[in-house]
């Protein structure tokens, strides 16, 4: 399995009480899956998303990626866990607002040993005539598709969406998921992406629910639909 997650227990302190955001979850993902992660506000879904990104601890509990035990890696080894393995894409793109699209990924291209031609994937994200904007002047659509081509400008393995479509009316979600869909098999990247929509589960390899911090639903989808075929 390419992401292992065994047992994972996320406490916050919370004034006087302890909260669990994420209760002794268990679940694994394959190599080259879509996995969506689905559960209410408040559910869990970003602790998570950020323990496997690495950019938060454990409780207890183990992350493991491709065979890396990703929860007891510490300085340098994180911080090359997580420019050689993960691209996040975030629900409002974090672009960097005095820097172009091309810039932006640019920056990124940087940080990996392994990177992707820019332009190429420029294209690939359908922003070749934008390259030279900054973000302001983008739509919310063309801005998460500059912060994709950020994200994967690494060539990661893993690519880790927080509610990627969540600020996007209908059409320019679609697109989006259509994106995700074409890349998940152009370039083999698993993904795992987080929503409270609902209908985004039918386009997944694997669907997880998560409810007060807890797996109470991780199958297999076998009525895989294709991104162009859902709608809500
Ligand atoms: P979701 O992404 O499903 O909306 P979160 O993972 O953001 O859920 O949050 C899960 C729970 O953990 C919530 O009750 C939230 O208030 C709490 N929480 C998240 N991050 C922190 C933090 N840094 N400090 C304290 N509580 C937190």
């Amino acid at each position: 399995m390419f992401v292992e997650a065994k047992d994972i227990v996320k406490e916050y302190q919370n004034g006087e009480s302890i909260l669990k955001a994420v209760d002794h979850a268990s679940f694994s993902v394959k190599q080259g899956d879509i996995c969506v992660i689905l559960g209410p506000s408040g559910s869990g879904k970003s602790t998570l998303m950020n323990i496997i990104g690495a950019l938060e601890r454990v409780t207890s509990g183990d992350m493991v990626i491709d065979g890396i035990p990703i929860t007891s890696l510490k300085g340098e080894e994180l911080i090359r866990f997580r420019r050689n393995y993960i691209g996040f894409v975030f629900q409002f793109y974090n672009l960097i607002q005095n820097l172009t699209v091309r810039e932006n990924i640019e920056i990124c291209k940087n940080l990996s040993d392994c990177s992707l031609d820019i332009d190429t994937l420029i294209e690939k994200v359908g922003l070749t005539e934008h390259r030279d904007k900054f973000p302001a002047q983008l739509s919310g659509g063309q801005q998460q598709r500059a912060a994709i081509a950020r994200a994967l400008v690494k060539n990661p393995k893993l690519l880790l969406c927080d509610e990627p479509t969540g600020a996007l009316d209908y059409k320019t979600s679609k697109e989006i998921l259509n994106l995700f869909e074409d890349l998940n098999r152009n370039y083999g990247t698993t993904i795992i992406m987080i929503t409270h929509n609902d209908a985004i589960e039918n386009m997944a390899h694997r669907i997880i629910r998560i409810k007060d911090g807890k797996i109470v639903l991780d199958k297999e989808n076998e009525n895989r639909k294709s991104a162009a075929e859902i709608s809500w």
